[in-house]
């Protein structure tokens, strides 16, 4: 059996817990050290720490305190790593925690930051996924059930000194741009109050807390990347920036549809994860590797039948967009919205389910002006129902009786 490197205690504060950090900065000592080839077990918190509660009220989801996020555990140091390596990672296996099988979905109000759909869904919205083994489902959305694609929403290696710089000036530039904007343009690093930097403390603690990255962005060095596909059996290779590597995860997803469309996001959980590291030196010039590659796992869940739902980049106001993916993939996932609605969903249920079933989204054109295509690819299999359409027309798949929970703002 692996070794436990980092243990969470969900009943306490991830702010007690020196192994855990919610911040990017080179400075941040590394929490455990491994040798290459070694295999090892970190669990982790929520990516809120714990704010958000299994129960039938949405005022956390509108109350939650996003600056906070997201609590990662880490960072490993991997002894040899240097800058320049490539740090291999394979996911061996990943899971719920015993103590909590049960994960949650919810939309942002627009204060909070909002969601991708957020102009058609601007209240705080939640809904509670039970776990059976490798199958969810939730009683706020029935006459749905699937398998899970465990993955980490978040994980990635600390950037050096110059590449903090290089993510804050650029996104500084970017949210000069329109800084009265709701929701914001980029998370800029926000003094430090929220800031966990780990086993850092004192004068040095609070200097580096105030220029630290948050995590909300994926960067060069992977990170927030919400891929549903970097789930147990794959093998990432990751740029190394820093001696040691300083690997660190959380944010685990027991299952999302491509896009992390809901923001808060997919099925959002505590858990575990099975690791083993190794390392390539002298890896990214060698392969001309800047961002993270991966290999996905042998095993995921067999949906093969799908009914497919196209988008252009024309807005829901009629404007033409120049090949605009972010639009067109919008108009797709409101036109499979409108469809499930028929069935007797309520859109927010119908949102949650292609922010949180393993849904595919898919750039199909990008050149032919003034049009971009993209298509979301709803899986039928996991409805408990006939989804197809027919000349009878379409049957009620659920009643009514019950919905997602909101929380108007106050
Ligand atoms: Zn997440």
């Amino acid at each position: 059996m692996a070794e436990v490197l980092i243990k969470v205690d969900l009943k306490e504060s991830p702010y007690t817990n020196e192994k855990i950090h919610n911040r990017w900065h080179p400075d941040i000592p590394m929490a455990v050290w491994v040798e290459p080839g070694d295999d090892f077990i970190l669990e982790t918190y929520d990516w809120t720490g714990g704010q958000i509660k299994n129960d039938d009220d949405a005022s956390d989801v509108r109350d939650v305190e996003l600056p906070q996020v997201h609590f990662l555990s880490g960072p490993v140091g991997v002894k040899g790593a240097a800058p320049g390596d490539l740090l291999v990672v394979d996911i061996l296996d990943i899971g719920a925690k015993p103590d909590s099988l049960w994960g949650f979905n919810g939309f942002f109000s627009r204060q909070n930051g909002g969601g991708f759909l957020t102009d058609h869904f601007p209240d705080a919205q939640k809904s509670i996924w039970d776990f059976e083994g490798m199958f969810t489902r939730s009683r706020h959305v029935p006459g749905v059930r699937y398998a899970g694609l465990i993955h980490p929403g978040l994980i990635g290696c600390l950037p050096d000194h110059a590449m903090l710089d290089m993510w804050n000036t650029r996104e500084k530039a970017l949210f000069d741009s329109d800084p009265e904007r709701v929701p914001p343009l980029a998370a800029l690093p926000d003094g430090g109050k929220t800031a966990h930097m780990g086993k850092l403390t004192g004068e040095v603690r609070d200097k580096a807390a105030a220029v630290a990255a948050r995590t909300v962005p994926p960067r060069e060095h992977g990170g927030n990347c919400d891929i549903k596909d970097l789930s147990r059996g794959s093998r990432i290779y990751f740029p190394v920036y820093v001696d040691g590597a300083g690997l660190s995860m959380g944010d685990l997803h027991f299952s999302q549809g491509d896009g992390e469309i809901t923001f808060c996001g997919a099925i959002e959980m505590a858990g575990w994860t099975h690791l083993k590291v190794s390392l390539i030196k002298d890896g990214m010039a060698k392969y001309g590797i800047k961002n993270p590659i991966f290999r996905p796992s042998p095993i995921t869940p067999q949906y093969g039948n799908h009914l497919i739902f196209e988008g252009i980049s024309v807005d829901e106001q009629g404007k033409q967009h120049y090949l605009d993916v972010h639009v067109a993939y919008r108009q797709a996932c409101l036109n499979a919205i409108e469809y499930l609605k028929k069935f007797g969903y309520s859109g927010a249920q119908a949102y949650a389910i292609l922010g949180t079933a393993p849904v595919q989204g898919h750039i199909s054109g990008v050149v032919d002006i003034p049009n971009a295509c993209a298509t979301l690819w709803l899986p039928t299999d996991i409805f408990d129902g006939d989804l197809m359409p027919g000349p009878d027309g379409p049957m009620k798949l659920v009643d009514g009786s019950v919905d997602i929970p909101i929380a108007p703002d106050l």
